[in-house]
């Protein structure tokens, strides 16, 4: 059995017409990247359930205030010329760590789908093996993403295309493990793709939901659960916020985060007191911003009318000192001047996220905003509930409006943004 809180299942990988019906905008997830390295999606065979991938040719574009920019193809060739137009060094240099990758692969997938190593145990493992590997493997596996985009590339473009996968993660150009981090994460894609999910990324959910049912499990939706039921010392049920509570024969398993899964489901009493320090030590990172538009016509770009067909579009100067800035800002409590913004192509990719009642060909696309600060400090004098949510809006509009500005184009029919699940519009 499933219990879900929302009136949808998905959580992160919802799907959801947020601007005009019909629309079928991503609110959260949109490429299917990491996940590539999952069996489990062949393992349940859940094409037979509605799960469908869109394979597309460009994986992303990264695109410069200059105008050029550097795209990565599902070719290995094709995304080497796209860097020769900046550096040939920088084009050896990604098919040369791209040929690492492939040599580790199966290692790298495997250690994805189990559970993590404790890091002391893998020093131990290394030392056995020989100091000076196990002292590169440390360093590898710690360096900045700084560290890593200036041991390996000339090119400020090339730097920042693989720098901004940290940013991703929330981790900084001087973050411990940036570096292993971007490497990772474009070879994935550029060995896999990045893919789509036919309909919505919550088509993959879905999936899953009636490969459950059909084994005869249940969902349930509009389900909160408030506490893990235990008795000697065994979780044996959980309490719902109505009141309900549910048995389990073998197992509970939570998706919610470690600090609201150690602190209020299953209470301080019955987890190590170190465990409950950690977690009430837990920090959360920056915020993700999320503007939907869903638009008359296609997007327009002045640069290569290639990016126009990447599944995601990244937008930033050329240099890392643009990371470093927002990531202070972030931390700051201040909004940054010129946030990141990661857009996704949601109906050029995928046609059918759209339906029209007129036979006009609609489109939609997202941007994800990645530097927004948790808390914003700066104007945030008092600690009047009312004015916190009123200057959190604003400042959300204000980050709205300096992008858009930015992109100088007159296609935006409607606008819609995202406030703790309360839709704003702006003509
Ligand atoms: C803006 C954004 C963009 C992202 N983009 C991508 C991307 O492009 N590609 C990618 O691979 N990943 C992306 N991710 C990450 C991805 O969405 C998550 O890694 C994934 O959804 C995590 O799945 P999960 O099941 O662990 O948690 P969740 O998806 O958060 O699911 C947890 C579920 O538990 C429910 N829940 C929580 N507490 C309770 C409770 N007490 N009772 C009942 N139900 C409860 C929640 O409502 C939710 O449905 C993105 C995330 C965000 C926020």
């Amino acid at each position: 059995m499933v219990l879900e809180e929302y009136h949808l299942i998905g959580g992160m990988t919802i799907t959801e017409e947020i601007t005009l019906p019909g629309f079928k905008s991503d609110v959260h997830a949109f490429g299917y990247q990491l996940a590539n390295m999952s069996p489990v999606p062949n393992e349940l065979n859940l094409v037979n359930y509605g799960f469908e991938l869109i394979y597309p040719e460009v994986s992303f574009s990264h695109i410069f205030p200059h105008g050029r920019s550097i795209s990565m193809y599902r070719s290995l060739d094709k995304t080497m010329k796209s860097i020769q137009n900046f550096s040939t060094r920088d084009a050896l240099t990604w098919h040369r760590l791209f040929t690492e990758y492939m040599a580790e692969r199966d290692k790298i997938a495997s250690s994805i789908n189990s559970p993590p190593i404790d890091l002391t145990k893998q020093l131990e493992k290394g030392l056995e093996e020989s100091v000076g590997n196990s002292a590169k493997e440390f360093r590898r596996q710690f360096q900045s993403m700084r560290s890593w985009c200036e041991e390996n590339f000339e090119s400020d473009e090339a730097k920042v295309v693989f720098g901004t996968f940290a940013a991703f993660v929330g981790l900084s150009p001087d973050d411990a493990g940036g570096g292993e981090l971007c490497h990772l994460f474009a070879s994935i894609i550029q060995d896999k793709g990045n893919n789509v999910v036919k309909g919505g990324f919550v088509n993959l959910p879905n999936a899953l939901a009636k490969y459950i049912e059909s084994h005869g499990g249940s969902i349930l939706t509009n389900s909160r659960v408030t506490k893990i039921l235990i008795e000697n010392n065994r979780a044996i049920g959980v309490s719902l916020s109505n009141g309900k509570n549910i048995l389990v024969r073998k197992i509970v398993v939570s998706s919610t985060d470690p600090s609201t899964l150690v602190l209020k489901l299953i209470g301080e009493d019955y987890v190590d007191s170190y465990v409950v320090d950690s977690m009430k030590k837990y920090e959360w990172g920056d915020s993700i911003f999320g503007i939907y538009l869903a638009l008359k016509e296609r997007l327009k770009y002045n640069s290569n009318p290639l990016v126009g067909e990447s599944s995601q579009i990244h937008i930033s100067p050329p240099t890392l000192e643009y990371f470093s800035k927002i990531f202070y800002e972030c931390m700051s409590g201040i909004i940054p001047d010129n946030p990141l913004s990661i857009m996704s192509n949601d109906s050029i990719m995928d046609p059918s996220r759209v339906s029209s009642p007129s036979n006009e060909r609609k489109h939609l696309v997202k941007f994800l905003i990645l530097s927004v600060p948790y808390d914003i400090k700066v104007y945030n004098t008092d600690n009047n509930e009312n004015n916190r949510i009123l200057v959190g809006s604003i400042s959300r509009i204000t980050i709205a409006i300096k992008l858009l500005n930015r992109l100088q184009t007159s296609t935006f029919q409607i606008l819609r943004m995202q406030s703790q699940r309360k839709w704003h519009t702006l003509q």
